[in-house]
């Protein structure tokens, strides 16, 4: 279940940003009109996509404009094979047969939801519906491909595979400058952001973190060592536990390992047995495997952790990176993909290589907490002037634009004032 059940007003962000982005973005969808926008990924319920398609599209549709969320289905089989190509495009090696290839373009031509007539725009997410593209020979509309994924290592097989449908979209949208590839499609640059009015991220009383962490089982009595992340081999878990398990000769801590599954992995329960298995029966390791609306949960994890880790090996962005930045919690991640373009490395957390230096840095901080603090406080306002909420739906309003503008359509006029980032 996506974190904003409760749903939130444009004007409520006011007081959050920078003033002026309401403005631009209500001039902007001004502009845009009432067009039709469907978004398609694989799942409602979580990761990334998800989280920040349940506060978008409220928001989108209060600003006039009409939203479908359209999700593509498959049996297992065709999951085990985007999973591969997930992974394969963030650059880990996987096995595929040609079997693979024309089950997965099989299932996405079978199961590809109807795009309606009339949609003006259409956003396809990541490479599991990709293909969709190829049933809409004669659309009229315009078509961007958002990927989430680190493609800078991706695997050649799966991206020269994918390649020719995403060349086929009137745009690419990606996360970071880093992340575009060599493509005959333009491409527009759109880091994700976090709702700070959601369950996720909204303030909590002391009380309330508190009674959390007793509900779940870990008594508040020493220093917490976070990491929230589905349980996935790319996150990181195993590390995580060498990692604390170096800092515990130190310092009284413990970890706690909150995580969950999507429904779009099929790996996540095995992965979860094995670092249940490494985590053994120690009472300082918390592996909490949490239901996918444990948002006010991991709000008050976050908040009651003394430092946050992100032990990702890939991480297309790292929400969960954004989302303990916004709680002014110090963060040590690894040096890669999105969590190096949000840490500030010695300013607002650290960036690492290895379980030693990510040891090292949790013991430098757990030493300094004056350091902590200021570094939390950095982190803060990185987010506060970048990752919210109204910086996303600029940066989409102003890719509709130029969507638009790509093609035969109407031509519209931009605002007269700059828009500054
Ligand atoms: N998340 C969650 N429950 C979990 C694990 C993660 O709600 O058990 C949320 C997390 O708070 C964040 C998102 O899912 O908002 C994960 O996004 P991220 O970009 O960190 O990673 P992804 O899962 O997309 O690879």
């Amino acid at each position: 279940m996506p974190s904003s059940n409760n749903k939130h007003h444009l004007e409520d962000y006011a007081p959050i940003v920078t003033s002026g982005v309401i403005r631009e973005i209500e001039e902007l969808a001004r502009l845009l009109g009432p067009v039709r926008i469907v978004h398609v990924n694989s799942t409602k319920e979580g990761g990334g996509v998800a989280e920040i398609l349940g506060w978008f599209i409220p928001i989108i549709e209060e600003l006039g404009m009409k939203v479908d969320w359209e999700v593509i289905t498959g049996e297992k089989d065709f999951f085990t094979i985007t999973k591969k190509f997930h992974n394969a495009l963030h650059g880990q090696p996987e096995e595929f047969t040609e079997e693979m290839f024309a089950a997965y373009l099989d299932n996405v031509g079978k199961n590809a939801p109807k795009i309606p007539e009339d949609a003006d725009f259409v956003v396809i997410h990541d490479p599991q519906p990709a293909a969709m593209i190829g049933e809409y020979p004669d659309r009229k509309n315009r078509w961007a491909w958002r990927c989430h994924i680190d493609l800078s290592e991706a695997d050649l097989r799966v991206w020269g595979f994918l390649r020719p449908f995403v060349e086929r979209y009137d745009g690419a949208v990606f996360h970071l400058p880093q992340y575009t590839k060599n493509l005959m499609a333009p491409q527009f640059i759109v880091p994700p952001a976090i709702d700070p009015l959601a369950p996720k991220n909204e303030k909590l009383s002391e009380e309330e973190v508190s009674s959390t962490l007793h509900k779940l089982g870990v008594a508040n009595d020493k220093r917490i060592i976070l990491q929230v992340a589905r349980f996935d081999r790319l996150k990181g878990p195993f590390g995580a536990i060498e990692a604390f398990r170096l800092v515990r000769r130190w310092y009284d801590c413990c970890l706690i390992l909150a995580g969950g599954s999507a429904t779009d992995d099929p790996e996540s329960q095995a992965v979860l047995a094995e670092v249940q298995d490494m985590a053994g029966d120690d009472p300082d390791i918390h592996i909490l495997n949490l239901p996918p609306d444990s948002h006010r949960e991991i709000n008050a994890l976050q908040r009651a952790a003394t430092v946050v880790v992100q032990n990702s090996r890939r991480e297309g962005f790292g929400l969960t990176v954004t989302e303990a930045m916004w709680k002014a919690k110090p963060v040590v991640g690894t040096d890669i993909g999105g969590i190096r373009h949000q840490i500030i490395h010695g300013v607002s957390g650290f960036l690492t290589h290895s379980v030693e230096g990510l040891a090292y840095r949790i013991r430098q901080l757990f030493g300094n907490p004056g350091m902590a603090k200021r570094f939390g406080q950095q982190a803060r306002e990185y987010v506060r002037n970048n990752l919210l909420v109204p910086h996303h739906i600029r940066r989409w309003l102003l890719v509709f634009h130029s969507l638009r503008q790509s093609g035969n359509g109407d031509l519209i006029t931009l605002p007269p004032h700059e828009i500054t980032e």
